[in-house]
């Protein structure tokens, strides 16, 4: 509420500004800052929240631009707001066409890509001279009106331009509190684990760029009306830049950040007026001192200076000594989880995960070669085998993040040939990574918040009219992610941002967002890589009580201590063929996996837990 306390405010204080006197040349500023602001708030939806590099937002705010003068201008011209509507949609329409393809790259091969677009736009602009009239830009371009009421003034102008971007921000401050923003967070610090957490990861992108774009296509249409003509030399690459140091000066992924950093970009130049000499020196360190000291921007440090900024349930920090109790609370925690705990497992004797004759290629490599592999459902299926023998691969392709070579996978009667990594997780097939993929700038209850699956009554629709289903939602998935975080013993770290937490507690932050999706089965990965003996015993006891609330595991571990308490059945891999299949015990005894994999040092050294488990 704070902050919606906080938006009536500073509206309310900018509305009086009009009438304090100011020369017309700063209400003019403002509104640029304003027609800014809102793109730089577009292109934030991209980079920000889903964390992809767009160069090409020049281009969208031209196609905004040119479609609102090229229609409204002229003797036949249509009014302003249907062509403001269209500006929007056709921009928007657009940036799914440039999603759809390019969004499949990453990082500096997207940032190309969206750089050719905007200066294919860019070209389009000059060179289609029937429509755009070329270098001669647009001219004559009506201020916008209603009802008769034109808007044909800086101060009237003002107005109309702060209405809307006041509009823009509660959509966005609306997406940015509910699922789909942090779906689309999650998107950006880790791709690979949002889709393997069931987020559809191409949905996410195309549709941040579509919105981004439509937002920036009516930007575009404000700026037409508010200088009254365009040309093509205003949507360059100079423009993108500006706006990308609005969005990093403003705070990427922040609600009003970009604001201010368009704020910034536009007022600086006018107080730096005093000097011209050395004006571009202290601009260009101004920038760069912002990045420096406050490389969250302007955004990012309001946040964290006012806290209340951001609404949400607070409660109060742990300290630094009870993340430790907390994960060592296991045994208690574990006691008190989950409802079907008291169930017994349905027994169901048939395998779960089926491969057949699955082989992976990498160029002449062969990773995984003919593996026939059935994993049954309710037990612990341990996956073991050297360094580069092909485990991973194998997890990979059953998790749908790599496609079979020859073969095929099944899971639960269903092949996964072609399905993608968020249909597999949807199918109750989830996995943690070897290398951990959290969703670092997230707090913990976000982690398995993004895990969590319910079926969304409110939607996006719901979300962006503020309705009472998707706030419903909401608490329905904190609920799913409580049950999941008591599970895994996280629970009293809920608010901490897991970039912060230790290794052990990251670990079970992935085993708590699989839990949270209420799998059939889930494959870790090395999920002991990297913890302590007690905090492998600790482990140890969580498969145990996955397999005790009937969820099937698939285990790839180097721990072999460990392999051999937990599992109920072992596959050996080497150079990424099967050389032994049994229990723990023919495989501790099988030479040729002591050969190959233990040597008889561990081998005898295996028999002790073996014997003590039997
Ligand atoms: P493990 O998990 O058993 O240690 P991996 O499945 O990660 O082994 O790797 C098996 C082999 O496949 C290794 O030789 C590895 O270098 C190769 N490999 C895995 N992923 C790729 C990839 N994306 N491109 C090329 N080679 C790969
Ligand atoms: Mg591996």
């Amino acid at each position: 509420m704070t902050r919606y306390l906080l938006i009536a405010l500073a509206a309310l204080a900018i509305c009086v500004l009009p009438w304090l006197g100011l020369p017309d040349y700063y209400v003019r500023l403002i509104n640029l800052t304003i027609v800014f602001g809102l793109l730089s708030v577009s292109l934030n939806i991209v980079m920000g929240y889903a964390g992809q590099i767009s160069l090409g937002h020049a281009g969208f705010f031209g196609i905004g631009a040119y479609t609102s003068a090229l229609l409204t201008s002229g003797s036949s011209g249509l009014a302003f707001w249907p062509c403001f509507g269209l500006a929007g949609v056709l921009a928007g329409l657009v940036g799914v066409c440039v999603g759809l393809p390019t969004l499949r790259l990453r990082g500096h091969y997207l940032a190309l890509a969206t750089l050719g677009f905007g200066e294919i736009m860019r070209q389009l602009f000059l060179n289609w001279r029937a429509v755009t009239h070329g270098m001669d830009g647009v001219g004559n371009i009506p201020a916008p009106s209603v009802g008769g009421f034109a808007f044909d003034t800086n101060e009237r102008f003002f107005y109309l331009g702060l209405g809307v971007l006041l509009a823009v921000l509660l959509q966005v401050s609306r997406f940015d509190k509910s699922i789909f923003g942090l779906k689309l967070r999650a998107i950006r610090d880790a791709e690979l684990a949002a889709g393997a957490s069931g987020v559809n990861v191409t949905l996410g992108k195309v549709g941040a760029l579509g919105v981004s774009a439509a937002i920036a296509g009516l930007a575009g249409s404000l700026y037409a009306h508010l200088l009254a003509y365009i040309s093509p030399d205003v949507f360059s690459f100079d423009l993108t830049a500006q706006l990308l140091a609005m969005v990093v000066i403003g705070g990427a992924g922040t609600v009003f950040g970009p604001v201010l950093g368009a704020a910034a970009i536009i007022f600086m130049p006018e107080v730096l007026r005093v000097s011209d000499v050395y004006y571009q020196l202290i601009f260009g360190a101004g920038i760069v001192a912002m990045i420096l000291f406050l490389p969250m921007g302007l955004g990012g440090w309001l946040r964290d200076r006012f806290p209340g900024l951001s609404a949400g349930r607070s409660r109060p920090p742990v300290a630094e000594p009870a993340i430790v109790a907390s994960v060592q609370g296991i045994e208690r925690a574990s006691l008190s989880i989950v409802p079907s705990v008291d169930e017994p497992p349905k027994p169901c004797p048939g395998p779960l995960l089926v491969a057949r004759s699955v082989s992976r290629q990498f160029g002449g490599l062969k990773a995984v070669d003919d593996l026939n592999l059935e994993v049954r459902a309710g037990t612990v299926h341990a996956l073991i085998g050297p360094n580069g023998s092909g485990k991973s691969t194998f997890i990979n392709m059953a998790s749908g993040i790599y496609r079979v070579s020859s073969g095929s996978i099944e899971f639960d009667g269903r092949t996964i040939a072609q399905d993608r990594v968020w249909d597999v997780a949807d199918h109750g097939l989830v996995r943690t990574f070897q290398n951990l993929r959290l969703f670092s700038s997230l707090t913990v209850e976000q982690n398995v918040m993004v895990g969590a699956n319910v079926d969304l009554r409110g939607g996006l629709g719901g979300v962006l009219l503020g309705g009472k289903a998707s706030q419903a939602d909401v608490d329905v998935l904190r609920d799913q992610a409580e049950l999941a975080m008591r599970f895994a013993g996280v629970l009293d770290l809920r608010d901490r941002v897991v970039k912060t937490l230790p290794h052990e507690v990251q670990r079970m932050v992935e085993i708590a967002r699989a839990v949270a999706r209420r799998p059939r089965m889930i494959m870790l990965d090395e999920p002991a890589a990297g913890l302590n003996p007690n905090e492998a015993e600790r482990l140890v006891e969580r498969i145990r009580r996955l397999r005790q609330i009937g969820i099937t595991v698939l285990i790839v571990e180097h721990n072999m201590p460990l392999v051999m308490r937990v599992a109920d059945r072992i596959t050996v891999l080497n150079f990424g063929r099967k050389i032994a299949e049994g229990s723990p015990q023919d495989i501790r005894n099988d030479p040729f996996v002591v050969e190959a994999y233990l040597g008889k040092k561990l081998s005898r050294r295996l028999e002790q837990h073996v014997s003590a488990r039997n």
